[in-house]
């Protein structure tokens, strides 16, 4: 029920007043949405690390660092399977310095004397374009077919290969396949080597991937939270987990400020060549501001799932949440306030948050839901009654979570909608409210409730301290 334009440029950014906000328009806001939100985008175009340790881009062909260790293995897997490339044409292909000329070919090459031995790396949507792509690369349809069917059976379908094809161009029918190499992300795959008789002898290649903590740390700029993570190098899907993380003690549009610092540690898969295989997870998030400075583990509980501690085992859920949506800015407080639509003086009776369609709305507290339908200028509706009587009331919701119907059972943190803009609204943000004995109160001046925070104990606490210690150790050994 409220005059709420949203500017990206401001979001997260610090400091602004809901005046600012007002002058600002929205053409810019999809792409800029687009670029925050999506993780496509974000493994083509964002670095994903900035260590020294950097995750060469996964969409990429090989970079230096995974050459050298591709051409290692495939040294050693070109041993034991007998090399047919020797002297020259071998050091050629392990210096990957393209085509180069073959001086004399070699005993092992029958009938090719004086041509060129050619490499080639091509990317493959799975393995049913191997054929296809050795044929344009020059390779004869026979050699093309016998390698794609010796390769079959050890690479799944559905995932994408890299191939590089070690070719002697000529002949009637096309160019000999000396050696093919195809790997999945994960380092399995196959090799193999051509033999005289045209049939290939078959090296298979396991996975090998690690799991290894990445640390990185960075200060806010003068812009806002998104681009000082973006600009120290964190991939842009951790920058909600991030903000989730510290949704009951900081605001992150309004309490932060240029110079504040941060740091994270996230957990990601790599190959052997220490490239990034799947999502990262973020494990730690700290920020230190003028005002305060918090350092959060993420841990996984037997019963209540996976959460944020502070160093002595301490969750950050307490209370209701500061801020029950992924992101936001204030936009609107709770007060007496002239209205932009019906033209007169109303008490607003809640916070607006404004934040893009779609954004994740959580259940401020552990509760059950009441009410969750279409209600007016309300829009979309949901009604969450808690455990000690108070309610919370969640407006102009884009759609309801799946499950969310009256009667559900919510814990807190849990997403329960999507921000949008039904009902009497001007924009898309989340107006929220909290009713206590039915009266509404300012969801602000509600005080944060360190006796109801729970901390861990026994087992839970000690498996947690295992687990921050082995975050520390590697934060201690991240080396920027
Ligand atoms: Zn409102």
């Amino acid at each position: 029920m409220d005059n709420n334009s949203f500017n990206p440029k401001l979001w997260l950014s610090e400091n602004k007043s809901a005046a600012n906000v007002a002058d600002s328009g929205s053409e810019s806001f999809g792409a800029f949405w687009k670029s925050v939100s999506a993780p496509d985008n974000a493994q083509a175009s964002t670095p994903i690390s900035a260590t020294a340790s950097a995750i060469p881009n996964t969409a990429k062909p090989a970079t230096g660092r995974s050459r050298t260790a591709f051409d290692r293995r495939f040294a050693l897997a070109l041993t034991a399977s007998a090399a047919i490339l020797a002297g020259s044409a071998l050091a050629a292909w392990l210096t990957r310095t393209g085509p180069v000329s073959a001086p004399q070919a070699s005993a092992g090459v029958a009938g090719d004397t004086g041509s060129n031995v050619q490499e080639r790396a091509v990317n493959l949507a799975g393995p049913g374009q191997l054929v296809g792509a050795l044929i344009e690369a020059g390779v004869s349809a026979a050699d093309a077919n016998a390698a794609a069917a010796a390769a079959a059976p050890h690479l799944a379908s559905g995932s994408e290969i890299r191939a590089i094809l070690v070719i002697i161009p000529g002949g009637a029918g096309g160019g000999l396949l000396q050696q093919l190499r195809a790997t999945r992300i994960d380092g399995s795959g196959v090799i193999l080597a051509r033999g005289e008789d045209g049939t290939y002898a078959v090296t298979p290649l396991v996975a090998d991937v690690t799991r290894k903590i990445e640390v990185l740390r960075g200060e806010i700029d003068s812009e806002s939270f998104y681009t000082s993570a973006v600009s120290a190098g964190l991939i842009d899907t951790l920058i909600p987990e991030f903000i989730n993380a510290f949704s009951y003690d900081f605001n992150l549009a309004s309490e932060v400020s240029p110079g504040d610092v941060f740091e994270v540690a996230y957990d990601q898969e790599v190959n052997g060549a220490g490239e990034a295989i799947g999502q990262p997870k973020l494990l730690y998030a700290q920020l230190t501001t003028a005002q305060k400075s918090l350092a959060l583990y993420r841990f996984q509980t037997a019963d209540d799932g996976s959460g944020w501690f502070d160093g002595n085992g301490a969750t950050t859920k307490r209370g209701l949440m500061r801020t029950p949506v992924d992101g936001a800015r204030i936009t609107s407080k709770f007060g007496m306030r002239f209205h932009p639509v019906l033209h007169y003086n109303k008490l607003h009776g809640g916070t607006d948050f404004a934040a893009p369609i779609g954004t994740p709305i959580f259940a401020a507290a552990d509760g059950a839901i009441e009410f969750a339908a279409m209600k007016g200028a309300n829009g979309n509706l949901t009604i969450l009654r808690h455990d000690n009587g108070w309610a919370t009331y969640y407006l102009h919701q884009n759609v309801f979570a799946p499950g969310i119907a009256a009667g559900t059972r919510v814990t807190q943190g849990q997403r329960i909608g999507d921000v949008g803009t039904t009902g009497r609204s001007t924009g898309p943000h989340l107006h929220y409210e909290v009713h206590i004995d039915g009266e509404r109160i300012d969801p602000l001046s509600i005080p944060t409730d360190e006796a109801s925070r729970k901390r861990l104990d026994g087992a839970a606490l000690q498996a947690f301290m295992k687990e921050r210690d082995r975050i520390d150790t590697a934060r201690a050994q991240g080396t920027n």
